[in-house]
């Protein structure tokens, strides 16, 4: 019997990865029956201009820490070997040549992002490529009267109101930020010497 590969795929900066990421991942995983939730660390992120993204090696790096332990997290590199801007479209074709035409994918994002995902050039082509799930989190309310029902579905996430920028800045406070990422990746910044600046 072979049943077509359910992939989860979880774009993003990951400036650094966090715990809403993972409890994200993890309960899409979960509620999609998911084989394998494969995140995608961003090339050159053209959304976040007004400030300076790390480099694609240390946010590759701490993807691949923080999901090492989940036997259905992976991390692609399509995206950070890619030349030029990341775009989503062509994320789901690389991983389509790389896993399959017959593969199924779930793309998993934040609501933040799925609002902006609804005003992109090629929506529609997207739509078609994957299924799109929102994750609702603390602070980002969604219009959900914009999503359109059969292809993008809401899911509500455990209440983790952590966000990348807060890390960051955390760090540049000298405020700790233990259990909002995992241990590794606290060690990781430490080692590298991350967002010690604003
Ligand atoms: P930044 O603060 O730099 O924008 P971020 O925390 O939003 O960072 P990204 O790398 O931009 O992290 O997000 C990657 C994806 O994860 C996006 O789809 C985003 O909406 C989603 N996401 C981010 N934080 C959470 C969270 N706490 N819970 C659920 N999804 C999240
Ligand atoms: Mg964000």
């Amino acid at each position: 019997m072979s049943s077509r590969p359910r992939l989860g795929v979880m774009g993003g900066t990951f400036d650094p990865i966090h715990h809403g990421h993972l409890v994200a991942a993890s309960e899409v995983q979960s509620q999609f029956d998911l084989d394998e939730v494969i995140f995608v660390p961003t090339g050159q992120p053209w959304q976040k201009g007004d400030r300076s993204v790390s480099p694609a090696e240390d946010r590759y790096l701490m993807t691949v820490i923080a999901t090492a332990s989940n036997p259905r997290f992976s991390v692609s590199r399509v995206d950070i070997d890619r030349p030029g801007l990341t775009y989503t479209v062509d994320t789901l074709r690389d991983l389509r040549d790389l896993h399959g035409a017959d593969a199924e994918f779930f793309f998993i994002t934040g609501a933040d992002a799925l609002t902006q995902i609804l005003t992109w050039r090629e929506v529609d082509e997207l739509f078609e490529m994957a299924h799109f799930v929102g994750c609702t989190r603390p602070g980002h309310a969604l219009d959900v009267s914009k999503v359109p029902p059969d292809v993008v579905t809401i899911v509500e996430i455990p209440a983790l109101s952590i966000s990348s920028t807060e890390c960051r800045e955390r760090v540049v406070k000298d405020q700790p930020i233990w259990y909002l990422v995992p241990d590794g990746i606290v060690q990781y910044i430490n080692k590298r010497h991350m967002y010690r600046s604003a």
